[in-house]
């Protein structure tokens, strides 16, 4: 069932990008059901690709292969066993237990999120073409990673895009809702049915780990906190305090196990139920101050087009971290907006250190860790970034 694209569409694909707008194709024969596998073909008849069609969305094709091969089971199971290698060779078992195993497009399925925590593996399937073969990808999981219990997180909202309605619940196997896990040798709860992704920020892991190596005897804000990844490493590596702020009350209750479940004594924590934006403000009009500042906002543009008004909310909490830093202290700042690329970032953070009176250095550069790898050719799947930024005066 050949969809044929416009006159001159093809470029992308052959850049190997694996998605189709809309706008590129010139007709599509048969009507395809969605999800269906098409073979894309140039405007003069030559083979380019072969698809996954959805045809609710404006991204209406997202390659499967670009070589003219059958897609079954069998090419799944080489897409998914790619994938667990890549994973072996980064040794990512000796470091944590929960990671990403399949980062849709970047390992060539697109659609397709698949976390390990531990002896549980949560899926969710954003596209058509993933929702198509869902039920072969979980068998084939199972049989390649030996991990019996599979949790379907299907509830982003992009699925409404493909025309998908959400879907949670158990796979395969009997999944416990609430799981523990253990990173850099650090506990935490994780609720797998109702917490955010698929349960944890697994892409912010060696970050969280980057942090505890600076944390030795300082007093540390953590903004956004979640179940507070970032405060048990830094309490656990020694800092003074720290301070958990998130507008999450479930969030905040998992973070209190969460100390509980790393021994850490309960009077160097606090945790605040909050807006960041006030509470900073509030911090700032009480003259309080901070060695270490943590920045790990929501997605606050999900796309280019929410780019401006999202500059000015990361302005805003960065410009007031810098006023909140003491001389020395160490800023963690990230944004994991789509819309807004590496660059617009160091230029936001730059212009928030400005109009704070700051200067700052930038010590490092971060990324989603190695388990969140990203395709050359799909420069979306960078999303992620972070600065370490040193308050110098
Ligand atoms: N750093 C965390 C992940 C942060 S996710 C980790 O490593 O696990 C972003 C968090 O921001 C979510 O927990 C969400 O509840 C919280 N949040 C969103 N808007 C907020 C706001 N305006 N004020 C405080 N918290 C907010």
């Amino acid at each position: 069932m050949p969809i044929t694209l416009n006159p001159n569409r093809e470029k992308s694909i052959l850049r190997r990008h694996p998605w189709i707008f809309a706008g590129a194709i010139h007709h599509v024969d048969n009507d395809p059901a969605s999800g269906s596998t098409v073979e894309l073909i140039s405007s003069d008849g030559l083979f380019l690709a072969h698809a996954s069609y959805s045809p609710h969305s404006q991204i209406r094709a997202r390659v499967w292969t670009f070589i003219d091969e059958p897609v079954d089971k069998d090419f799944f199971r080489r897409k998914i066993k790619a994938a667990i290698n890549v994973r072996q060779r980064l040794k990512m078992e000796s470091l944590t237990n929960a990671y990403r195993l399949l980062h849709a497009e970047s390992d060539g399925i697109p659609g397709l999120i698949v976390d390990r925590y531990n002896n549980v593996l949560v899926l969710q399937s954003l596209t058509a073409g993933s929702e198509f073969w869902k039920e072969t990808i979980a068998d084939i999981l199972v049989e390649e990673t030996g991990v019996q219990n599979i949790y379907e997180r299907s509830d982003a909202d992009v699925r409404e895009l493909e025309g998908l309605k959400p879907l949670v619940g158990i796979l395969r196997g009997k999944p416990e809702n609430q799981l523990r896990i253990t990173e850099y040798g650090l506990h935490f709860q994780v609720n797998i049915a109702t917490g955010h992704k698929t349960g944890f920020y697994l892409d912010q892991s060696h970050n969280r780990h980057r942090v505890g190596e600076f944390a030795k005897d300082c007093d540390v804000l953590n903004c956004f906190c979640y179940t507070g990844g970032f405060s048990i490493h830094a309490l656990a590596m020694g800092a003074k305090s720290v301070l958990s702020v998130d507008s999450s009350a479930d969030a905040l209750a998992l973070l209190e196990e969460n100390i509980v479940l790393n021994d850490i004594p309960a009077n160097r924590h606090t945790s605040l139920e909050g807006d960041v934006f006030q509470l900073l403000r509030k911090f700032r009009d009480g003259n309080r101050s901070f060695d270490m500042i943590i920045l790990d906002p929501p997605k606050f543009a999900p796309t280019a087009a929410h780019a401006e008004k999202a500059s000015r909310a990361y302005k805003d909490i960065n410009l007031l971290a810098f006023k909140l830093l003491r001389r020395g202290g160490m800023l963690f700042t990230y944004s994991c907006s789509g819309g807004i690329d590496a660059a617009l970032f160091q230029k936001i953070v730059a212009s928030a250190a400005l109009d704070a009176g700051t200067d700052a250095t930038i010590i490092e550069h971060l990324s989603q860790g190695r388990d969140h790898p990203i395709s050359l050719h799909f420069p979306e799947g960078a999303y992620l970034k972070g600065l370490v930024c040193v308050k110098s005066y």
